[in-house]
């Protein structure tokens, strides 16, 4: 979150929690964004979701000029304030973004943001958690920084699993949703959380150790929730056709997305009413206090084509690194995204799939590429779609290509071998080192490797010696950097001696 979070616990004195009390709220006074640049912040990340982006948008920026508002009051001005806070109901299917763009919503204004999954907690919190235990990770989000917690964001998950119906209906899940709703109902508007009042463990030591440090004394630790904001979110699969009878009982046809389908935005969801919400399992006053609903839509391959391709921190980088840290370029062609897009959609799980199938397509990759002498590789539609021949083929034709250099560093390794009984090998990830710098033919080969090791063959002996190895490996950044590498491993070498041959260095 903001680069101010680390600030120091507001709780030692009363002098600190004033002075601190103001920089973390003049954080929040400063707000001054518009719904239009929150949306396009979110327009950089999130492919899609446009009504999504604009409603949270929204509410966003609603919310945290209220409490501009509310803080520039006095203090009698503030006892009659009246304000209902806007706290959201995301719904929408798995891996859409929903989580996405609060994150980084809360990142954007500077807010601590806790994400919890509902069906963790209970009504009396002895299964599992006590609804009360999300004040206490907002408190440590926010560095213990009890002012920014008190404005921060809360996410809870699967939300829709609180539905009673779903406990109906679910029976083998020990989870009490209309308890937990009850639980939250309070938070949801305006409460006081005492942050010492937990029964699990962490809390009562660390009460316990309070008490011996002020001698007997617990201070109440409260913490408001007056201006955290809620965001319920889950995918609420049968509300869709909850809603669409409503709305034809009614005569009303706008609606064209078919129920459950997983393309497109959802017409149906976007008409959504609180009559909905609570014959699908929610209690009246939960819902009241839920008061804005943004419905996201499902992913087409096309989205989660653009989401490889543009979004902002996509996860193609990822990969890219992954293969740049081994000095491998690796390039993604459009085919292949297509590819992926269309795989990950049959998943059915949004976006989410995207990273399931570059992982099962570019594992192997990433296990034998760094100790291979490829350093590009050209991803395509054929790699991902056979990935194991694709890869099985190209250290083939590498093995091929680079025959004939490997039958001259055997030569060395051989040579080396008779002059110190020690085996050696040069890796083949050297290989394209060694051709930019004297080809392939034998003799330059071998003369280059003569060359670049003389000097340290009796470091290398050392090595092995204070190691108890029976075989050094040569790395492409050894022969690069040799002085360098040498001395770096000969101290190593010196650290581990009779330790074993379990030594860490990379020879
Ligand atoms: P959920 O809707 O279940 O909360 P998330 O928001 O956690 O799903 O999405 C999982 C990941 O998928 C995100 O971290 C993000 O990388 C990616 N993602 C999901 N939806 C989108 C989207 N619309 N645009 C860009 N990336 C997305």
């Amino acid at each position: 979150m903001g680069s101010d979070e680390s600030k120091e616990s507001t709780q030692d004195s009363d002098a600190e929690d004033s002075s601190s009390e103001e920089n973390s709220l003049e954080h929040i006074l400063n707000f001054h964004k518009t719904p239009k640049q929150i949306k396009a912040h979110l327009d950089r990340y999130v492919i899609a979701q446009e009504e999504a982006k604009k409603t949270l948008s929204i509410a966003i920026c609603n919310h945290y000029n209220q409490i501009k508002y509310f803080h520039s009051l006095s203090d009698e001005e503030k006892k009659d304030y009246e304000y209902a806070k806007q706290n959201i109901l995301l719904i929408g299917p798995t891996g859409v973004g929903k989580t996405y763009m609060v994150r980084q919503i809360a990142k954007l204004v500077g807010v601590p943001f806790v994400k919890a999954d509902a069906t963790k907690y209970s009504e009396t919190g002895y299964m599992g958690g006590n609804v009360e235990d999300l004040i206490k990770d907002l408190v440590h989000q926010a560095g213990d920084d009890l002012q920014k917690a008190e404005h921060g964001i809360i996410y809870i998950d699967e939300a829709d699993k609180l539905a009673s119906s779903f406990s109906h209906s679910h029976s083998t899940k020990d989870i009490s949703g209309r308890g937990v709703q009850l639980g939250l109902l309070k938070m949801l508007e305006d409460s006081e959380v005492d942050l010492r009042s937990g029964h699990d463990p962490a809390s009562q030591m660390q009460a316990l150790i309070e008490m011996q440090t002020s001698g007997g004394r617990i201070k109440q630790k409260m913490v408001s929730t007056r201006h955290i904001l809620f965001i319920l979110s889950g995918a609420f699969t049968d509300l869709e056709s909850i809603v669409s009878k409503r709305l034809s009982s009614h005569g009303i046809g706008f609606t064209r997305s078919e129920p459950g389908s997983r393309e497109g935005p959802s017409h149906t969801l976007t008409a959504v009413r609180t009559e909905d919400l609570v014959e699908y399992g929610y209690e009246p006053e939960f819902v009241g206090r839920l008061p804005v609903r943004v419905a996201c839509h499902s992913l087409s391959v096309q989205h989660l084509f653009k989401i490889l391709s543009t979004a902002h921190g996509s996860i193609i980088n990822q990969f890219r690194r992954s293969f740049e840290a081994y000095d491998i370029q690796a390039t993604f062609h459009d085919c292949a995204l297509e590819q992926i897009a269309t795989e990950a959609h049959k998943e059915g799980t949004g976006a989410r799939s995207l990273v399931t199938i570059l992982d099962k397509a570019l594992k192997n990759f990433i296990f034998e590429l760094p100790s291979s002498p490829l350093r590009s590789l050209q991803i395509t539609r054929e790699l991902i779609q056979n990935p194991g021949e694709v890869l099985q083929q190209l250290l083939e034709d590498e093995k091929h290509h680079y025959l004939p250099l490997q039958q001259a560093v055997e030569e060395y390794e051989r040579s080396f071998f008779y002059r110190h009984e020690l085996k050696l090998t040069i890796a083949p990830e050297a290989y394209p080192y060694i051709v930019s710098q004297v080809g392939m033919e034998d003799a330059h080969v071998q003369a280059f490797l003569h060359e670049r090791l003389k000097v340290f063959e009796y470091a290398i002996k050392i090595i092995a010696q204070n190691e108890n190895r029976d075989h050094i490996n040569i790395s492409r950044a050894c022969l690069e950097q040799p002085i360098e590498t040498f001395e770096r491993w000969i101290k190593n070498s010196f650290t581990n001696k009779g330790q074993g041959s379990a030594s860490q260095n990379p020879p």
